[in-house]
């Protein structure tokens, strides 16, 4: 699967002023990237834009980096269900505050399984069935994502090096293999709630996500 930059404009948003960006596959989906304080690379040149009047390159801190895959009920709805939304926004706020950073915002709802499906494992979850249960019952994988759009989609803002803001230790091992050094593991703790708690407890026991035991310590952003 290639993907292809399209277009992009100023996004002012209640955090603030990003740059949006719309990248597209061979398929004609579509990703998102967020970004602050990252220029697009001159393709033809193969050099970064950001540079000063005698063409030396701006220093620029690490890029606070934010991989996010899309939930509509968590996103728009605001579900307690999961954490995703207050997820969202917290990072948002946090690249922000960094001054230098970028959400990528994939369209792979559910872990990749698609908003019909991701309603059908809450009809079951409703059953009391947990989030990883739930999707196997339906015959779906736990986790259906992909990251092979990351690499390009850093790429076009000259980005090989970030500090990554997850739990999710897929994330750092995928984009470390694929020549973006993780220089630093952010963690994120936000938007617990009594809905939810036992969907992070699954992700933390069962899906390998680095979670503090007893969520009570709140691992708030490192700014
Ligand atoms: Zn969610």
């Amino acid at each position: 699967m290639s993907y292809q930059f399209i277009t992009s404009a100023k996004l002012p948003t209640r955090h603030g002023e990003f740059d949006i960006h719309i990248f597209e596959n061979d398929d004609g989906q579509e990703h998102v990237m967020l970004t602050v304080g990252l220029f697009a690379v001159d393709q033809n040149q193969d050099q970064i834009s950001d540079v000063g009047q005698d063409d030396t390159p701006i220093e620029r801190p690490l890029p606070l980096i934010r991989i996010h895959s899309e939930c509509l009920t968590g996103d728009a709805f605001s579900s307690l269900k999961c954490d995703c939304g207050p997820q969202l926004n917290t990072a948002m706020q946090a690249i922000q505050e960094t001054g230098c950073g970028a959400i990528l915002y994939l369209r792979q709802e559910g872990r990749g399984i698609g908003l019909t499906n991701k309603i059908r494992a809450y009809a079951l979850q409703d059953q009391g069935h947990d989030t990883l249960d739930a999707n196997l019952m339906l015959g779906l994988p736990a986790d259906a994502r992909i990251y092979d759009m990351c690499g390009p989609m850093l790429a076009h803002v000259g980005v090989d090096a970030v500090r990554l803001i997850t739990n999710n230790p897929d994330k750092v091992a995928y984009l470390t293999e694929h020549g973006i050094e993780v220089v630093e593991r952010v963690p994120l703790l936000v938007g617990v709630n009594d809905m939810n708690a036992e969907y992070l407890a699954t992700k933390r026991d069962r899906m390998g996500h680095l979670l503090d035991k007893d969520f009570n310590t709140a691992l708030h952003l490192n700014k």
